[in-house]
């Protein structure tokens, strides 16, 4: 990989990426309609290019087996977060990626402390774990809606008015845990306009196979907005770590909107700079003589390694080894 394209993708992420400690305001700090200059057109090939980058390091990162990479998704209502996911892992090997989507808590998640349903789908060495939704909406949903606090029947002396402060604390401190011991946590906020919402929504009412992903409810969260708005620039002010980073994605734009993910995804990747593991001289001198071994089981007429170049070449000329079988099969 070359030093040099991992300095473009760095530049291009940079401004995304929120400052450790600065005071987020959305509304005025980020644009959910910039595009860097791109052209939807440029997007396609970048998109290609990001998706296939991350497929040759989710194989590194597999095969090394040392490090795990937790991506959080967060967004409003209709803010992309599916396709998002869809697009951007792609290319992926689905037996290294997992994702786990986040709903209301259940009864029995309820009767745990609050970051245990999120520990529970955390991923393995060498595995990228998606979350469609996050801890985060812990200060999110659960902060606009003070019920879903009470729901969680914390003791009186933990569910006062610091307790947000507190939480933030509490899931800095935890990425900062699983980030010490392996696992890279980077958080992606697709940023939204109240008006494009209001247009992705009349089109999964107009549209018969996009009802489903959408409820009344819906509508009611809109009309929390600027109180939404308050909470997200709240947590992007509180969480925002050098180790574990939020990067506010402008998500107005779905094709740009891919690309910045895939951009942030493929920069952690390449940070961590997963390597095939090199089983050593002695463990290679043992898989030699095992080959040789193979080589002599060849039964007779065949050659001793079919995928050997020269036979390989005299493979071409042997097509009607295909045919051979097709006849056998109708006889
Ligand atoms: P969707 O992503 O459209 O399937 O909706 C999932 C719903 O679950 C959203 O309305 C979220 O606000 C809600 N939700 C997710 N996590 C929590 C939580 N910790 N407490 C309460 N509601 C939540
Ligand atoms: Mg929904």
């Amino acid at each position: 990989m070359s030093d040099e394209r991992a300095e473009r993708i760095a530049d291009f992420i940079e401004p995304l990426r929120v400052k450790p400690g600065s005071r987020v305001h959305l509304g005025r700090d980020f644009d959910p309609r910039f595009k860097a200059g791109l052209k939807k057109r440029d997007g396609v090939e970048l998109l290609r290019t990001g998706v296939s980058l991350l497929a040759e390091y989710q194989d590194r990162l597999a095969a090394q087996d040392t490090y795990g990479v937790l991506l959080c998704l967060q967004a409003i209502d209709a803010g992309g977060k599916d396709g998002t996911i869809r697009h951007v892992m792609s290319g992926v090997n689905p037996q290294g990626v997992k994702v786990s989507s986040f709903k209301v808590p259940s009864a029995e998640e309820l009767d745990h402390d609050y970051l245990w349903r999120y520990a529970c789908r955390l991923p393995t060495r060498g595995e990228i774990a998606i979350f469609n939704r996050s801890h985060y909406e812990e200060v999110l949903v659960v902060r606009v809606h003070p019920e879903n606090l009470a729901r969680q029947r914390l003791p009186e002396e933990s569910s006062g008015p610091d307790v947000w402060d507190r939480r933030y604390r509490e899931i800095n401190r935890w990425e900062r845990y699983l980030t010490d011991n392996g696992f890279k946590v980077l958080k992606i906020f697709l940023n939204l306009s109240e008006e494009e919402q209001r247009a992705r929504f009349l089109k999964r009412i107009d549209r018969p196979e996009k009802n489903w992903k959408f409820s009344a409810a819906d509508v009611l969260e809109r009309r929390r907005w600027d109180d939404y708005q308050d909470a997200f620039s709240a947590m992007l002010s509180a969480t925002s770590t050098k180790w574990a980073p939020w990067y506010v994605v402008p998500a107005d734009r779905k094709w740009f909107a891919r690309i910045c993910a895939a951009a942030v995804l493929v920069h952690t990747l390449m940070d961590i700079d997963p390597q095939y593991p090199d089983v050593g001289d002695e463990a290679r001198q043992a898989l030699l003589a095992t080959r040789r071994d193979l080589e002599r089981e060849a039964p007779a007429g065949a050659p001793a390694d079919p995928y050997s170049e020269s036979a390989s070449r005299r493979h071409g000329k042997k097509k009607h080894g295909k045919k051979k079988h097709r006849k056998h099969k109708r006889g």
